[in-house]
């Protein structure tokens, strides 16, 4: 199949860590990887955000990144983008009108209001992954919340609106459901890990960091947004003498001193008396996390919310148990008492406790670990996830092919006129 991707700010070429670069953009890489290297054929259709950047460049054997100008040629955060989007529509109209895909696969609300519109009356199915819901985001950090106010309204649309929604937890598919989408229309399929590269044992890669003095090492990782929940665990700390603390996300080390979050994780660490015991290495090469998981006694995964989460399962990859908060894709992917331990999302909750245990029990760790990559290997290789999204798009396709679509096409969303809304936060 010849397959578009639409992933409007996160490109498979960018560098991970700071606000807007993360799990989306490890997803559309390997993804597109794992489908080309199953001999499709993928063009990644993402903004340019630099004028240096050439008109397409290789991601791999198959896959090309084509980068399209829609606003101006620098970094824009994604919450100022929307303005931007009926541009980068018309691009890819023109696009597909030259060189029509077999089915285009959208990734967050905003490629896919790009994309709607350019696949309307063409036949070419669109396939949407959200990544994260505008609806869950405004629960959960209310006034905090960045987003343009359209978000909401335009996801339900989309959702209705689009040939297929791939989901990447059941906890995703409950909201969609929440918001209109009929279920039918909702296929669940993981992120997921290369359990090649992320392995238990000691690989010779980048990325291993000398021990401090401490016995145990604790790992979190993740772009550097307070929803991430960093701080938890930098307050855990002062009842877990016997550990050090290694927080892996943002800019890259050099730069962190400008960085709002890590100011504010390193006074909270000087508030609690464990500067000495936390450190922040900054935004590291994905190339690095093998290692760096595999040098941890257990990861930390403490957000508030978390659409899917790709570190449990990269931790588990390597055969290190995780702490989790209970929500989002963690309910899907760590199994409580199991390849880990489940906390309650908010509040005074018992990391610290819970981490102690757990450190004084190697061999319950080691039993923890064992079960996590079964796991992995059971459910979230990318082979794994690529078969799942193959299967929508055969499905998709076939239907195009014979004019039945799952639903009426509902057309671009009614009134929904891009506009630019200068906005602050991440
Ligand atoms: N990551 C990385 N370097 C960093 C921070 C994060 O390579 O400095 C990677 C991390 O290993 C994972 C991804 O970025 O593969 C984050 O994905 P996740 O789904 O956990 O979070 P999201 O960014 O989607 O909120």
């Amino acid at each position: 199949m010849k397959i578009a991707m639409v992933s409007e700010h996160a490109s498979p070429l960018a560098a991970l860590g700071e606000p807007d670069a993360g799990g989306q953009n490890v997803y559309v890489k390997r993804l597109s990887e794992t489908l080309a290297a199953r001999g499709h054929e993928i063009t990644v259709h993402t903004r340019r955000d630099s004028p240096h950047l050439p008109e397409r460049a290789p991601l791999a054997d198959g896959a090309t990144v084509a980068h399209v100008t829609a606003g101006p040629a620098r970094p824009i955060p994604k919450d100022e983008l929307l303005g931007h989007m009926k541009e980068f529509s018309q691009q890819l109209a023109r696009a597909w009108h030259e060189d029509p895909p077999d089915v285009v696969h959208a990734h967050f609300w905003m490629s896919g209001m790009a994309a709607l519109p350019a696949t309307h009356g063409t036949g070419i199915p669109l396939v949407q992954t959200f990544h994260a819901l505008g609806s869950v985001k405004r629960r959960e950090q209310g006034a905090g919340d960045s987003s343009p106010d359209e978000r909401v309204r335009v996801e339900s649309h989309l959702g209705r609106a689009a040939s297929d929604i791939v989901a990447t937890c059941s906890d995703e598919e409950t909201e969609l459901v929440r918001m209109g989408v009929p279920r039918s229309q909702v296929t669940v399929v993981p992120c997921g890990v290369d359990a090649h590269r992320f392995r238990p044992g000691v690989t010779d890669t980048p990325g291993r960091v000398p021990p401090l003095r401490a016995r145990h090492r604790l790992l979190a990782v993740g772009r550097l947004v307070p929803r991430k929940g960093f701080d938890q665990a930098v307050r855990a700390m002062a009842v877990l003498p016997s550990a050090e603390l290694l927080i892996v996300g943002g800019p890259p080390a050099a730069r962190l001193d400008d960085d709002a979050e890590a100011r504010r994780l390193r006074e909270l660490a000087k508030e609690y008396g464990v500067e000495d015991r936390v450190r922040l290495l900054g935004g590291l090469p994905h190339e690095e996390l093998p290692a760096l998981l595999q040098s941890a006694d257990l990861v930390l995964c403490t957000a508030w919310y978390e659409p899917f989460g790709i570190v449990p399962v990269e931790a588990m990859a390597c055969g290190v148990p995780v702490v989790a908060t209970r929500v989002g894709g963690y309910l899907d992917t760590v199994q409580d008492q199991q390849t880990g331990i489940h906390l309650p999302s908010h509040g005074p909750f018992a990391l610290g406790t819970t981490v102690r245990r757990l450190l004084a029990q190697p061999g319950l760790r080691r039993e923890l670990g064992a079960a996590g990559r079964a796991r992995v290997l059971e459910r979230y290789t990318w082979d794994r996830v690529a078969d799942g999204v193959e299967e929508v798009y055969v499905k998709a396709v076939a239907r195009a092919g014979t004019g039945t679509p799952r639903l009426q096409p509902l057309g671009p969303p009614p009134g929904i006129r891009p506009v630019s809304r200068p906005v602050t936060g991440a």
